[in-house]
């Protein structure tokens, strides 16, 4: 099998090591690639190369150019989706419609979009006290290290490489371990297209190793990094040791909240694509559905039938909703969690167990869902990161506001309603980064994304993205004659 080399200065190397790591379809459980593995000396050849190239011809780049090179980026990533998209499934498990129909062309449109504000990044001429000119430059921040996590490897990638690269840093992009397959494509891309070596270099490797190594990294400016939520606490500490600027982007336990005078079919399959697309390994996953008791029991019917629907199956195949859980560690954690509710007292009444889609292989999960969920229960609090929902009721909309912020969390949430008042009064009162009315998990290039609370800081997508990768300089200019 072709070993997967490091892209660094533009060159494919193998890790200074030798070593590398095995790539396994969570689908089959089958081998299908070998990557190779970074260590310390093919960090610092990165950094090194990422270095010299804000100094070298991308620095000297024009705003244009630099903004014409990232468009092409997401025009060949589109060019190359059904490629990509393959890709994608086999690594993470994920149904191919949703990497070929909303991960791939989402990455592309974040190019695209950021492409756009490349020669669009101004600075002001600001009136001071004296004779004198003074304005503000916004200039590249320098290295940008992306570390990002299995969950959608492509799109959380393309957050991050986007705007920076737009803005003129260079970027050392570590996948996770587990997925590492469509960074590589990128970065393939990235030659094509003929960016100038050392500005986009990919390094896979462990989080442990090489993800430390590159936090605590003297050479790197700047950390954006999505991951968990513990994982980005050592990223803060370890950052602090060099200053670096971080952003982070971490866990989730977000509320659905469902009002008494909702859609409720609308509600249920919002409820359905909160919870089960990704298979709910997604950071805004709608994993706690808060349910009015006036109207809890039809709207469970309706929800525990829809569920019942989603079979788990092969993640290729262009009709399956439900793929794979992205790996055995994931899948145990998960089943770990179901336990552990059972145990607590709450009721089980959708799935529960380990799917087998007829081939006695791969980490599937039935759709869950547990109802008679208390907010103290383990299952209420933690982030599960997988297709599993926990059920809470509440008597009045101030339970309901109150249940919902009850967590440490705070990346998203949604409201169900066909009160055009409430929904905006309880908009207000969420403490998330993100609301959505009527509506769930949807997202566009142009609207930031990013945590309250222990989720994070910081905003990914949208013009809010341009300030974490941009410094401002003020500049004097005595006009005294
Ligand atoms: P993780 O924190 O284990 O890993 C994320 C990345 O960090 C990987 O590349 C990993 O190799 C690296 N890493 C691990 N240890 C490291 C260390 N000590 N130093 C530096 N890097 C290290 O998370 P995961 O399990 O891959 O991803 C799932 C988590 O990501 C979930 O908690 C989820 O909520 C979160 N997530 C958040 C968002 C968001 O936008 N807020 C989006 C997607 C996922």
């Amino acid at each position: 099998m072709e070993e997967k080399q490091l892209l660094i200065d533009n060159e494919w190397r193998r890790a200074a090591s030798g070593a590398t790591m095995e790539i396994v379809n969570p689908a089959t459980e089958e081998i299908i690639g070998t990557v190779a593995s970074a260590g310390p000396d093919d960090l610092n050849a990165a950094v090194a190369a990422a270095r010299a190239a804000l100094d070298g011809p991308w620095g000297r780049l024009s705003a244009r150019e630099r903004g014409r090179l990232v468009r092409k980026l997401g025009e060949r990533l589109l060019e190359r989706a059904d490629e990509v998209a393959r890709l994608e499934t086999l690594h993470n498990g994920k149904p191919i419609t949703e990497s070929r129909q909303i991960e791939i062309p989402a990455a592309a449109d974040c190019f695209q979009y950021f492409a756009g504000w490349a020669d669009k990044i101004q600075g002001a001429t600001i009136p001071v006290t004296g004779s004198a000119l003074a304005y503000t430059l916004r200039e590249p921040v320098g290295v940008v290290a992306a570390i990002v996590p299995w969950n959608f490897p492509l799109l959380l990638a393309a957050w991050k490489v986007a705007p920076a690269l737009a803005c003129g840093n260079t970027v050392v992009l570590k996948p996770a371990s587990q997925t590492p397959l469509t960074a590589l494509v990128l970065g393939e891309i990235a030659l094509d297209v003929g960016f100038p070596p050392g500005v986009l270099n990919v390094v896979t490797g462990p989080g442990a190793s090489v993800g430390q190594a590159i936090v605590e990294h003297p050479g790197i400016d700047k950390i954006a990094f999505t991951g968990d939520t513990s994982t980005g606490k050592g990223v803060m500490r370890g950052a602090a040791g060099t200053l670096k600027q971080i952003t982070l982007e971490l866990g989730g336990k977000s509320p659905n909240v469902v009002l008494a005078d909702a859609d409720l079919d609308a509600a249920v399959r919002g409820a359905t694509v909160g919870i089960f697309y990704g298979k709910g390994e997604v950071c805004a996953a709608g994993s706690r559905l808060l349910v009015d008791r006036s109207i809890k029991d039809a709207f469970m019917e309706k929800l525990v039938a829809r569920a019942r629907k989603m079979v788990p199956g092969d993640p290729l195949d262009a009709r399956t909703r439900l793929g794979a859980i992205a790996s055995k560690t994931q899948l145990e954690r998960v089943l770990g969690y179901v336990d552990v509710a059972k145990r607590e007292g709450a009721s089980l009444v959708a799935g529960g167990s380990r799917a087998d889609i007829g081939t006695g292989r791969g980490y599937f999960m039935q759709p869950t869902i547990f109802d008679h969920v208390t907010p103290e229960m383990t299952i209420a609090r933690e982030e599960i990161f997988g297709p599993v929902l926990a059920t809470i009721d509440f008597a009045d909309l101030d339970e309901a506001i109150a249940r919902a912020n009850d967590t440490v969390y705070g990346l998203a949430a949604a409201v169900w309603t066909r009160d055009i008042k409430k929904a905006h009064h309880v908009a207000r009162r969420l403490k998330a980064g993100t609301v959505w009315v009527n509506a769930y998990n949807v997202y566009d290039t142009a609207l930031p994304f990013g945590g309250y609370k222990q989720s994070g800081f910081g905003r990914e997508m949208s013009a809010y993205a341009l300030d974490h990768y941009t410094q401002v300089k003020s500049v004097w200019v005595d006009l005294n004659m």
